[in-house]
């Protein structure tokens, strides 16, 4: 029973104690590639958000990590996937707005959303509702941003790559399948220059890039690699808790 993950703790504990920061972890539900979970992000998200809490709270910051929302923006041609629950960017932004009005109607000033979905674009959702809150703080961390994956991996890979993979198989072992049975995670580029060059942007036809809906080789995925990238941004995550747990929102600047 964690008195930092609003799930298993208790009334009697979250009466006695100031807590400072809400940590909303935030994933999707779609299939990457064969052999990992349709619960990848959420599953992931959920353990990075909680170890994350668990190193900010030794140093004594008050932080409640809430239950991972599990419905992620989705890209065309994967919408289409049998249980790939593509919610729109403006239900997540009705969802988010309800709870941050939750959340500072109770004094909770400080949010902090935890993204481990790419399809998930929070900063437009952000400056909309931090608009309506002056006097709050809603800030963002995207886990798979912090640190250059290919410092760690050598294919990392965009989706259910090596990352995901080493990370899935170090937090949950039960649910990888053999990689014999994973895809290669071949990916499609764009032909257009601009596209492939990525000076111009539009969603990936997931379908039409990806047999396997992987983008990314997992082959080369470990549970030590996974362990190792998992300590780093979770530590990275922590130490922000810790400094925006004990910081004055009206002076944030320097
Ligand atoms: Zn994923």
């Amino acid at each position: 029973m964690k008195p930092y993950i609003l799930q298993q703790t208790n009334w009697k504990q979250v009466k006695s104690e100031n807590y400072e920061i809400a940590l909303i972890p935030w994933g999707a539900t779609e299939p990457h590639n064969y052999h990992l979970p349709y619960g990848t992000d959420t599953l992931e998200t959920t353990k990075i958000a909680e170890t994350a809490a668990g190193k900010a709270w030794e140093k004594n910051a008050k932080v409640m990590v809430l239950p991972t929302i599990p419905f992620g923006v989705q890209n065309p041609g994967q919408i289409e996937l049998p249980f790939c629950l593509h919610v729109p960017p403006s239900t997540q932004t009705i969802l988010f707005a309800d709870l941050v009005n939750a959340l500072h109607n109770q004094g909770i000033k400080k949010i902090v959303l935890l993204n481990g979905h790419g399809g998930n674009d929070f900063k437009p959702m952000i400056r909309e509702i931090q608009a309506e809150y002056s006097d709050a703080f809603i800030g963002l961390m995207e886990w798979f941003k912090l640190i250059d994956i290919k410092d760690h991996f050598e294919d990392a890979g965009d989706h259910a790559g090596e990352m995901e993979t080493s990370l899935i198989q170090y937090l949950f072992p039960e649910l990888v399948l053999p990689l014999e049975e994973a895809g290669d995670g071949k990916a499609k580029t764009f032909k257009l220059k601009a596209l492939k060059e990525k000076s111009a942007w539009t969603p990936r036809n997931w379908s039409k890039v990806s047999e396997d809906t992987g983008v990314g080789n997992p082959k080369k995925a470990t549970p030590e690699k996974g362990k190792i990238y998992f300590e780093l941004i979770t530590d990275i995550i922590a130490e922000f808790l810790i400094e925006l747990a004990a910081s004055d929102l009206n002076d944030l600047y320097e």
